[in-house]
């Protein structure tokens, strides 16, 4: 069973075993958190990530973290808002889910999360919030890999809205 926390910060700035990447499909970089993991790295992740011929919304494919504090870089590209009737929740949830399973094969012991499509991609971040820290919660009551999970939220909006999303969770499971 592993610990959960919510934070506000950089989660290029985080040494942890791994963070994730809300990457794009392409995975050769792009704007948003994307973009100042590809800086805080260096060059040489961009060369990894070349290798990799790209990643299906949904899945995720893990690097070396370079010039990163964090060992590993698991990048997952999350759908793009359309309204909500095109799976975004299915696929949302499967972006936190191949995450973490790819954290537990990999003996993972910390990760970092930011708030997968909620920025560039439109996702409405109550929502997105709800799938996250379920998915996340889920996760850790049967996990023995993964010890701790961290949900960086950059700006205050997003900090109080997984927040009360996470009290929200907490009261649905004493009920
Ligand atoms: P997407 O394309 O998946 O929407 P974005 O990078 O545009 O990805 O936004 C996802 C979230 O990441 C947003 O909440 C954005 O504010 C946040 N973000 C941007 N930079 C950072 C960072 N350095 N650390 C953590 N979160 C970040």
């Amino acid at each position: 069973m592993g610990k959960f926390k919510i934070e506000k910060g950089d989660i290029t700035l985080y040494e942890v075993d791994a963070i994730v990447n809300a990457a794009n499909t392409t995975l050769l970089g792009g704007g948003g958190v994307d973009g100042a993991i590809h800086r805080a790295a260096g060059p040489q992740l961009l060369e990894e990530c070349k290798t990799l011929n790209g990643c299906d919304t949904g899945k995720a494919k893990m690097t070396k973290g370079y010039l990163l504090p964090a060992k590993y870089v698991i990048h997952t590209p999350g759908p793009i808002w359309h309204g909500g009737d095109n799976y975004e929740d299915v696929l949302l949830k499967s972006c936190y889910q191949h995450c973490l399973k790819l954290g537990e094969s990999s003996g993972l012991k910390t990760m970092a999360f930011p708030s997968i499509s909620t920025g560039v991609y439109g996702y409405p971040v109550e929502q997105a919030a709800g799938i996250a820290v379920s998915t996340i919660c889920e996760f850790l009551k049967w996990t023995e890999v993964v010890e701790e999970v961290i949900m960086v939220c950059h700006d205050e909006h997003t900090l109080q809205t997984y927040q009360r999303a996470l009290n929200e969770y907490l009261e649905e499971s004493r009920m």
